[in-house]
């Protein structure tokens, strides 16, 4: 029995999809012929890869989805003319290129894959959905089943989390079965029970259209699975010419390291909507990961890897990282982690291999950040931005507003403080946050509505109340754009000038006694200064992480605490102290490199 699993558009065409690895090794694992398919990369070979990545990088408007429409519901589909696009008002050369994709591009893309020959051997066709994969999966399920009958179609991933996909089920004649939560346990009982001509509904977590199930069961043992194989990946980018000019070794090839979250699973930050089927935390041990990554950079020719974990494992601290510095891997790897790093911790990460991180910082409020329930404090975040900048490691953020019980004084204050950190990395976007199923906000958001774009995606009897992801509401204490706007502008100056050469810096040096800091934030206001004595050790007590005001005073003995509150007041109003409360963090970066 042959099995194919196939990643459709819009997954990024720009490393393989650890899905499809995955369940490619686990399959095979159990003796079973499983193929993959990054049909993916067909399109983006055919409308170019900065077109493709434009469309897949902008997940809300659901113009990938669009796209597909109206080859995934035929008549039905709600939208054959260009209403999303005068919605979203896109206009222009834009308008025509994507018109042009939907007409031309994507039938063409879908006769060329249904028109396969192999399809004729194959028994089982496997599609995994997260954002914008879902029409153009259900358009290929389409075709495949009108000329090959005796076809078996499969969906799972997290686009079929929870009532999504039972709605999906329900109403989509192309899919046969659904395989809810993790399938590294059900994909091989599924197989085993289709081959055997059993009942599919048997296996745990496979849902049929008549008979829902809940999702599967969290896989435990993370270690016993086997490395992603993603040959086929490779073979195609390189045939369709996708590979980086430099060749496979440019990829970012995806890793797994851990799932869930440990945060969430104690405080879900009240945004986030992923893991909707458990936050239960498990990780892979360190000997495994470094096994892995040696497997797949020894099988791919690359020593690039993304974490797709959503969190890292703070155990891996003190044993992942230790381990991959010890001189024999040169890896350079990517992770998400809670904010609350320490200098040692950065300074762990760097040497280890790191020099991508995104660490969900989100706000510089603390007010706001306690409204998320991220766990972190703004002098954390800084205080991370800072080492970060001084080990060298990229830092990938964004600013989020619109959270209830948020003042226009936690954004006033916000833009105040940023022209002061013109030498740390920019957040890379800003804006409202948006509202995904599964999320806290999402339980208690007022008159909550499926985001406009679903209705020119779905056709007339789909729920789009069960099977959306992105909603709209009306918040009951929603500030004015015009609260964020100077923020806003603040944050285009941060970006601009961070783009300069050389980038804005703030250094300083110091030894017993005396401190000298080089302020080179703002050509306009350059300048040196040096401190001495009290002055000089407050400022000290403040450099390695935020200091609350108690231990400022005792380092200080036997000065009196006004005149520390004095000396900070100098520091903060000349920009070189960030204040959150009760901390203080100094903002300068030790000169001397690599301590
Ligand atoms: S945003 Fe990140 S840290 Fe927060 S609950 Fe979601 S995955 Fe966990």
């Amino acid at each position: 029995m042959r099995t194919v699993l196939v990643a459709m558009p819009f997954m990024s065409a720009d490393r393989p999809s650890i899905q499809l690895g995955l369940l490619r090794a686990i399959g095979a694992g159990h003796g079973f012929d499983v193929g993959t398919l990054h049909a993916n990369l067909d399109l983006a070979a055919r409308i170019g890869a900065d077109f493709y990545r434009t469309i897949a990088d902008a997940r809300g408007p659901l113009i990938g989805d669009w796209l597909f429409a109206v080859e995934a519901f035929g008549e039905q589909a709600p939208d054959p003319g260009a209403g999303l696009l005068d919605e979203l008002g896109i206009t222009g050369p834009e308008r025509d290129r994507l018109l042009r994709a939907r007409a031309e591009d994507v039938p063409a893309l879908l006769t060329d894959l249904a028109g396969a020959p192999d399809w004729a051997d194959v028994q089982v066709a496997g599609f995994t959905c997260t954002f914008q994969q879902n029409t153009a999966s259900f358009a290929l399920a389409r075709r495949l089943k009108a000329e090959h009958p005796h076809l078996i179609t499969v969906f799972g991933g997290a686009g079929f989390d929870g009532g999504m996909g039972r709605e999906l089920l329900r109403r989509v004649a192309a899919i046969d079965l659904v395989v809810s939560g993790e399938a590294d346990t059900a994909f091989p009982a599924l197989l085993r029970v289709l081959a055997d001509g059993g009942d599919p509904a048997t296996v745990p977590g496979v849902a049929r259209r008549d008979r829902a199930a809940p999702p599967a069961p969290p896989h435990r043992d993370l270690d016993a699975l086997p490395a992603p194989d993603y040959h086929e990946y490779f073979d195609r980018a390189e045939r369709l010419g996708l590979l980086p000019e430099a060749g496979s070794g440019e990829v970012w090839l995806p890793f797994e390291s851990s799932r869930g979250c440990w945060w969430g699973a104690r405080h879900h930050c009240t945004f986030c909507g992923l893991n909707a089927t458990t936050m239960s935390y498990r990780s892979k041990s360190p000997q495994r990961v470094l096994d892995e990554l040696a497997t797949l950079a020894g099988r791919h020719r690359t020593l690039r890897f993304e974490a797709v974990d959503n969190i890292l494992d703070m155990r891996y601290l003190t044993s992942l990282f230790p381990a991959a510095a010890d001189g024999r891997h040169d890896y350079e790897l990517f992770y998400e982690a809670k904010a609350n790093l320490t200098r040692e911790q950065v300074r762990a990460l760097a040497h280890g291999g790191v020099t991508r991180l995104q660490p969900g910082l989100e706000s510089l409020s603390s007010h706001v950040l306690a409204l998320m329930d991220k766990g972190v404090r703004a002098a954390q975040n800084v205080n991370l931005l800072r080492w970060a900048r001084y080990y060298g490691i990229d830092v990938a953020w964004s600013i989020l507003w619109g959270f209830p019980g948020e003042t226009p004084d936690d954004y006033a204050e916000q833009a105040a403080v940023v022209p002061h950190l013109a030498h740390l990395q920019p957040p890379e976007g800003s804006g409202r946050v948006w509202l995904e199923r599964f999320s806290p906000l999402f339980a208690t958001a007022r008159n909550r509505t499926p985001q406009r774009s679903y209705r020119h995606v779905y056709p007339a009897g789909f729920d789009l109340d069960r099977l959306a992801y992105f909603f709209d509401h009306d918040p009951a204490d929603e500030l004015p754009d015009e609260v964020y706007a100077p923020l806003r502008t603040a944050l285009d100056t941060w970006s601009r000038d961070w783009r300069r050469d050389p980038r804005p810096s703030l250094t300083y040096r110091s030894a017993p006694g005396v401190l000298r800091i080089d302020d080179d934030r703002h050509p306009d206001s350059a300048g040196a200064y040096t401190f001495s004595g009290p002055i000089a050790e407050v400022y000290l007590a403040c450099v390695d992480r935020p200091a609350g005001l108690p231990a400022i005073y005792r380092r200080l003995r036997p000065k009196p605490p006004g005149y520390v509150d004095e000396v900070l007041a100098e520091f903060t109003a000349r920009g070189l102290i960030f204040r959150d409360g009760p901390l203080a963090v100094a903002l300068a970066v030790p000169a001397v490199p690599g301590r």
